[in-house]
């Protein structure tokens, strides 16, 4: 089913209250709050250009960091103005406050087709959804829209509250995409379905599997969360991440995997180092081990092997669909992203496949290994596009009616 979007709704002269994600990285540089990556903002272009075309009157609210309810110059988000107005040609009025007074004032000054962003929500401890501040919210609104795919796991005023308050509201292009991708495809997903799970923790993702093992034909395990299952299969994995009280949960997925006939593949072979700095970004020499070789005690697993690269590569150039979440290694230190930058190569080469980005730390992969324009698409939610895959319904997204 799908949920009434922008493009279903009149909005010209309406003053169209629009929840974005515009928690981009700030960096101070000369005394100023530089923003070091854009993307965020150009996401929303789409749906702020749709609005400006049909003459709304656009306001556009979101949260930046984590101010704790409380201003913070730091983290405002007036160079979000700024940029937005360079990126649309037009001009972007900053408003100092997401409710009260000017922000009334300035919602009610608006003319069709013009822009305004709100301060910071997060400078209001009650945007936690409390259900008078998102009454004021909608005060400045005729219509909702949520186009906050990012931040639509919470149920936060702005994302959520807002919308009891607002008889007319709609989904953006941006989340009209995301539950495109994340949802319709993957729904019923063009065959063979490979998924690739990597990353830190099986808890994070085992929710995921369970509901992926009903729909993908393969499932290829890398990053940390290997050595959980590494462990299930009576492994030695040395002092490689892991998480010993997930052992049965991983052991529980493998059954699952085996009664569906779904060919659930884990690393043969692995990188290993004595010592690895996180913060640094460097380890002390490492070495790869032969395929099938445990790992030793006092080393650790920090990447997948060439034979698994090998192994995955194959799987994947199978593939009609696949989803991508999480890195194959530590990639954020150079010696340990050959593997992860290798699967994103040959997830980019595949391209007679729907390929999907699911969010967080392969999308910066796919970023840094230069092929982000050979996928089909990358979802803009890290915590919100996991939840999504579990088949929860996310708040945001629940707060929208349906088409009749
Ligand atoms: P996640 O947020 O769960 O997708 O996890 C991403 C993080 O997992 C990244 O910061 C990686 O450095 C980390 N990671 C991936 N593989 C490993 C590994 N073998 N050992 C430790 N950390 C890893």
């Amino acid at each position: 089913m799908a949920k009434i979007t922008i493009r279903d709704l009149p909005l010209r002269g309406k003053r169209v209250l629009v929840r974005v994600d515009y928690n981009v990285p700030l960096q101070e540089k000369e005394g100023r709050q530089t923003i070091t990556n854009d993307t965020r903002i150009r996401e929303t272009l789409p749906t702020i250009a749709y609005l400006r075309e049909q003459g709304a009157r656009i306001l556009l609210c979101a949260h930046l960091g984590r101010p704790k309810g409380k201003r913070d110059a730091a983290q405002s988000l007036a160079p979000v103005a700024e940029a937005l107005s360079k990126l649309i040609g037009a001009p972007v009025q900053f408003v100092d406050d997401c409710v009260g007074e000017v922000a009334e004032k300035a919602a009610a000054g608006l003319k069709d087709g013009e822009v305004a962003l709100l301060e910071n929500l997060r400078f209001h401890s009650e945007e936690k959804n409390d259900p008078a501040f998102a009454a004021q919210l909608a005060k400045l609104a005729d219509v909702y829209v949520n186009d906050a795919f990012g931040a639509a796991h919470r149920a936060h005023a702005s994302t959520a509250g807002v919308a009891e308050h607002v008889p007319v509201k709609a989904i953006g292009l941006l989340m009209e995409k995301e539950l495109k991708f994340l949802g319709d495809e993957l729904e019923n997903p063009k065959k063979p379905f490979v998924v690739i799970l990597g990353g830190a923790k099986v808890s994070d993702k085992i929710a995921v599997i369970d509901r992926l093992l009903d729909k993908a034909d393969t499932i290829l395990i890398g990053g940390a969360m290997a050595y959980t299952f590494a462990l299930a299969q009576g492994r030695k994995i040395g002092k490689s991440l892991s998480e010993p009280d997930k052992v049965d949960v991983a052991r529980k997925a493998l059954e699952k995997a085996q009664a569906k006939g779904v060919t659930f593949l884990l690393p043969v072979d692995t990188f290993v180092t004595e010592q690895f700095d996180f913060k640094a970004k460097s380890i002390t020499p490492g070495k790869y081990l032969a395929p099938g070789e445990d790992i030793a005690d006092g080393w650790e697993g920090v990447d997948i092997g060439p034979e698994t690269v090998k192994l995955f590569t194959a799987e994947v150039a199978k593939a009609k669909t696949i989803l991508w979440n999480g890195p194959m290694g530590v990639f954020e230190v150079k010696e340990c992203a050959v593997g992860t930058f290798a699967i994103a190569r040959a997830i980019a080469e595949n391209s007679g496949a729907t390929s999907i980005i699911g969010g967080g730390d392969s999308v910066s992969a796919i970023k840094k290994s230069g092929v982000a324009d050979k996928v089909t698409f990358i979802s803009t939610g890290g915590g919100a596009s996991l939840e999504f895959l579990e088949g929860k319904e996310l708040p945001g997204v629940a707060c929208i009616p349906e088409k009749a």
